[in-house]
């Protein structure tokens, strides 16, 4: 039977890969189909991600917006962190649903087959690549199997973010649900080194050995597969990242920047609400037809700490709703420059209330920047070929690629089944 296993190294840009820090990564993209113009999704954080990667299509389509997202749960719009254990629950009363269209899960569980989760990120991000308990989930904060059943604290994911953590979660991945279980897909989802990089310097020591602890841990998953599959024909083995990072230069206040242009009532105020995500925002409206989004918006106009705002229409353009509340995003000034270490990319980020501590030369992302753009993406096995891709895909490219190997139809998804042959014929 044919198999699918996914790993995502949180964080990890394709241009951090190198021989010294990251060694079997490097050798593996050589023997892989490489994907060297892939990107991620907008917003550029891992929660959107894991949504689209799960789903195969673009924010738009799924309905999670961020790392953050405005909720009116009765008393008006509110920002939420989507990482809390409770969110997926706050979403699914608020509005009558999760994801707005189907997981990986839920479409092999359709077919009679199984998905398996371990995920060491935050509960929310592992919780919406199956937010309706189609297969298993399991996260530190909580894990369930079909039916969305809590597993007993002995069944459950007793590890912290980090190496330590990651290294634990691989065991378990490699030993129980690739050994044991053998489902039609295994995801395995790294904190590292998107733990490490959001707390030091992007290229310092530390930063280096986070990206080594994940270049052994996707040596231990390889090392299972290709002893489960000697000739690669049945499993189809995906290892890459969800986003890449930028260095935090200056840290903006949006909510006060807002109320003092008399934009906004107060901090906790409904009438314009800020969704922080690193290097980008979203903004709610309580009246999303009324003309306080145009008066927010030529107030972006003059400020010169914003890179790009797309307002109503154009949020199409970037792979966002139009007909949401949400309708303005924005992402913050940034520029090539290298940092300490010598790894280029600056960003502005807007301060997040939520959790309102100073990032400054540490790495973040949310945005369309180069580099928190750039994650990376190799995939062999499954008949995909060695070689060096310079198309463009993206997160919302593996779904499709994974059903298209294990013969199930791909209808509905934003993403394409990625090209087995560089050349882009499959
Ligand atoms: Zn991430």
């Amino acid at each position: 039977m044919n198999r699918v296993v996914i790993v995502i190294c949180d964080s990890l840009r394709a241009d951090l890969i190198t021989a010294r820090d990251a060694p079997f990564l490097t050798e593996l993209g050589q023997r892989s189909a490489r994907f060297a113009a892939h990107s991620s999704v907008f917003p550029s954080t891992t929660r959107t991600s894991a949504a689209s990667i799960a789903t195969g299509c673009l924010p738009a389509r799924h309905g999670l917006l961020g790392n953050t997202m405005a909720l009116d749960e009765g008393n008006g719009l509110v920002c939420l962190s989507v990482g809390k254990p409770d969110f997926r629950d706050r979403l699914h009363r608020a509005t009558g649903r999760t994801l707005h269209v189907p997981t990986l899960a839920e479409r092999v569980s359709g077919a009679g087959e199984t998905a398996i989760a371990i995920s060491n990120v935050s509960p929310g991000a592992a919780y919406f690549l199956d937010p309706d308990g189609f297969g298993w989930v399991y996260n530190p904060a909580g894990s369930y199997g079909p039916g969305r059943r809590p597993l007993p604290a002995e069944e459950g994911l007793a590890i912290s973010k980090g190496a330590e953590g990651d290294s634990a979660a691989t065991e378990r991945f490699c030993e129980e649900v690739l050994r044991r279980r053998a489902p039609a897909i295994a995801l395995l989802w790294l904190s590292e080194p998107d733990y490490t990089g959001h707390h030091i310097p992007l290229g310092s020591p530390a930063h280096r050995r986070a990206i080594a602890s994940a270049d052994a841990d996707v040596t231990r998953v390889a090392e299972t597969v290709s002893s489960l599959d000697p000739t690669g024909e049945n499993i189809l083995f995906v290892v890459g990242s969800d986003h890449g990072m930028e260095t935090v230069d200056e840290t903006i206040d949006l909510d006060r920047l807002l109320i003092e242009a008399g934009l906004k009532r107060a901090p906790t105020s409904s009438d314009v609400v800020v969704a922080p995500n690193g290097t980008a925002a979203l903004l709610y409206f309580a009246d999303p037809g009324g003309p306080l989004v145009g008066q927010v918006s030529r107030f972006l106009a003059t400020q010169d700490w914003v890179e790009q705002a797309f307002v109503g229409p154009d949020l199409a353009g970037i792979g966002l709703p139009t007909g949401s509340a949400m309708q303005i995003a924005l992402t913050l000034k940034r520029d090539e420059r290298a940092n300490a270490h010598g790894v280029a990319g600056h960003s502005h980020i807007v301060r997040d209330s939520l959790e309102p501590k100073d990032c400054t030369g540490f790495g973040q992302h949310g945005g369309l920047g180069r580099n928190e753009q750039r994650p990376f993406l190799f995939v062999s096995g499954g008949a995909f070929a060695p070689g060096t891709h310079r198309g463009r895909s993206s997160l919302i490219d593996i779904a499709p690629t994974a059903l298209c190997h294990l013969g199930l139809t791909t209808s509905g998804m934003d993403g394409r089944p990625l090209p087995r042959h560089p050349t882009g014929t499959a």
